[in-house]
């Protein structure tokens, strides 16, 4: 079976009450492509959960942007996956290039959260990528791989993983990495997936593209035989979401 498109939407650390219900309406309202076409996953805040869960529409799906390594206690501040799937949350963001560099997680840390996510039965948009400096010193396939290492040695099963790529650089800077770029990674990772972890996970693995992906750009990414979709942060939070989502279309003429 081919890889269904994925398109998650990232609000990160945005938003009032008033602006969910204005953009959750605009998707409501949106005439997108079909389930059997792609999956859309809408990522707000932890404190927005509850009420996006009540009023977003059902072909949508929800993700929270992280969750705590193990199960909950006395971790002030934090959010267990426990709680996430007691509130009926089935997605998770982890190892976001924002968390591993403002809050220092490392490899290792977002493996650790990865798995405990996965045993707890959320489903996990993984993100990997590398920054400028690891780019212009030709280290982007080492750095995704060692990130990717880090998670595969955790985790058995990978049916409830999405892998996300999204260079640092590209992250919020509207410097988009070109599709050829974009493939290129998508691809090495894709042929990493198959030999360190097996032939099956390698085929059938989502790889999503983010970093300034816009409605602009989105349709030439999505050509790229090996983006399988992407996470969308800016862009998520307006009208040309929809546009983005629509782009999964160019798969299924292709
Ligand atoms: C993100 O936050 O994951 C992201 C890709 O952001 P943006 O689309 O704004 O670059």
């Amino acid at each position: 079976m081919g890889r269904k498109f994925f398109v998650g939407g990232n609000w990160k650390c945005n938003g009032t009450v008033e602006e969910v219900k204005k953009i959750v309406t605009t998707l409501s309202e949106a005439e997108v492509p079909s389930e059997d076409v792609v999956e859309v996953v809408i990522s707000p805040p932890f404190v927005f959960l509850p009420l996006v869960k009540t009023l977003l529409r059902r072909d949508f799906s929800i993700a929270a942007q992280n969750c705590w390594v193990r199960k909950g206690g006395a971790f002030t501040g934090e959010v267990s996956a426990e709680m996430l799937v007691n509130l009926g949350i089935p997605w998770v963001i982890l190892g976001h290039s924002e968390r591993r560099l403002l809050l220092n997680e490392s490899n290792d840390f977002v493996a650790d959260k990865v798995a405990y996510a996965l045993s707890q039965g959320l489903k996990v948009i993984a993100c990997v990528g590398e920054t400028l400096e690891q780019r212009e010193s030709g280290a982007t396939m080492a750095v995704v791989a060692a990130q990717t290492k880090a998670i595969a040695e955790q985790v058995t099963h990978w049916s409830n993983i999405v892998l996300a790529y999204e260079p640092v650089w590209a992250i919020g800077t509207g410097k988009v990495a070109t599709p050829a770029q974009a493939q290129e990674v998508h691809f090495e990772l894709r042929k990493w997936l198959q030999v360190n972890v097996g032939a099956e996970v390698g085929a059938t693995t989502r790889i999503i593209y983010g970093g300034s992906v816009n409605g602009a750009n989105c349709k030439e990414l999505a050509a790229q035989p090996d983006v399988d979709g992407f996470l969308v942060g800016g862009a998520s939070l307006k009208p040309e979401f929809i546009d983005i989502i629509k782009s999964s279309t160019v798969k299924t003429t292709a």
